[in-house]
């Protein structure tokens, strides 16, 4: 698939000799649009204020690795109250009693409560399709009609629905076959959820087509497929999926290196179809701060994360990462792109945020 038609060459040439440099990184007025702050420390938003970055900081349902969502919701709303220029937030709910007959309307009634206190969507994870089972032991997956009202709710109080659908097509790979050292360390971690392992549970396409059935039945949803929508792998499927959802957006959090992967092979593909997507793609990075975390070795990893993730985008030197073993070429987008990525579109999707 090419991604440039005529019109698009011609901004491109009219747009190429305008880049930002290293040194511009301090500078320009940027958003991390996918990051958690699970404690009432300030490492992150400190770090973030330094180098001219918002956060939008979300709630995920995480459990047992993360405390219960109650507790991260009440670090978020402090936060919020507290840094509301740095820090905004979006909020996620349970699967708890699922089986109750009225999950829905008690779902409604915390997010009511939430989109008061400040949050600007709600955050659903991979245990929706990859963990939780109902009382027929049967997964529950994004398709499920007791989800309709609730994200029919979302969409009425125009806030935003970010999912973090499955897993990387690298998990349902052998360990030494996956394309990224990061998927490899993840995996090998967290077994349960190594699909490779596990063929009788749902398969990555089934994963998928839940997600795009569920968007088929809201097609008005404001809709972030966090993690390039677990599309990660190929640009051509991220394409279809933006074509065939106009109101979905992308982010990029942990899977720059997935399109890092596929520059080494056809840089142009890439950073073609990033020009194309300009409008629907999303600078994260998926930064955690827990509890206890020691705040030099924080910054230093979002440092090092930040300007590799700009050298990539800003310029064209080779470079390395530590989730590949070779080297590539920075992509070298023009500063409008990178304006739109990194700033321009988050504040579209959240209009009033981070005032
Ligand atoms: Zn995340």
């Amino acid at each position: 698939m090419s991604y440039t038609t005529k019109s698009e060459k011609k901004t491109r040439n009219m747009t190429e000799s305008e880049n930002y440099s290293m040194e511009d990184f301090n500078r320009v007025p940027k958003i991390d649009t996918h990051a958690h702050v699970i404690t009432e420390g300030k490492t992150m938003i400190e770090e973030a204020r330094a180098k001219n970055f918002k956060l939008m900081v979300m709630a995920v349902d995480v459990v047992p690795d993360y405390p219960p969502l109650e507790e991260q919701i009440r670090f978020l709303v402090k936060h919020h109250r507290e840094d509301p220029d740095i820090l905004a937030f979006t909020t996620a709910f349970t699967l708890e009693d699922w089986d109750d007959p009225e999950w829905s309307d008690k779902v409604i009634e915390k997010m009511k409560k939430d989109f008061e206190n400040g949050s600007l969507g709600i955050k659903i994870w991979k245990n929706i399709g990859m963990d939780k089972i109902d009382k027929n032991g049967v997964y529950i997956t994004l398709e499920d009609p007791k989800f309709d009202t609730v994200f029919q709710f979302i969409k009425d109080r125009n806030k935003v629905l970010l999912s973090h659908a499955g897993e990387p097509k690298n998990c349902w790979l052998p360990l030494m076959e996956m394309t990224v050292n990061s998927d490899r360390d993840y995996f090998s971690k967290n077994p349960k959820f190594h699909m490779y392992n596990h063929p009788e549970l749902p398969s990555y396409e089934d994963q998928m087509t839940a997600r795009d059935n569920m968007l088929k039945k809201n097609m008005e949803l404001t809709f972030i497929g966090a993690h390039l929508a677990t599309l990660e792998w190929s640009v051509d499927r991220i394409a279809t999926f933006l074509d065939n959802f106009p109101n979905a957006s992308v982010d990029l959090a942990e899977r720059i290196c997935h399109l890092q992967v596929q520059s080494e092979i056809n840089r142009t593909k890439v950073r073609d179809f990033i020009i194309k997507y300009q409008d629907r793609i999303l600078y994260g990075t998926d930064f955690q701060q827990l509890e206890g975390v020691a705040p030099a070795e924080l910054k230093a990893y979002m440092n090092k994360t930040w300007m590799n993730d700009w050298k990539y985008f800003n310029t064209d030197v080779m470079m390395t990462v530590p989730q590949l073993n070779s080297e590539f070429q920075g992509l070298k987008l023009p500063k409008i792109v990178v304006d739109k990525i990194y700033r321009l579109n988050a504040e579209k999707i959240f209009p009033n945020a981070w005032d």
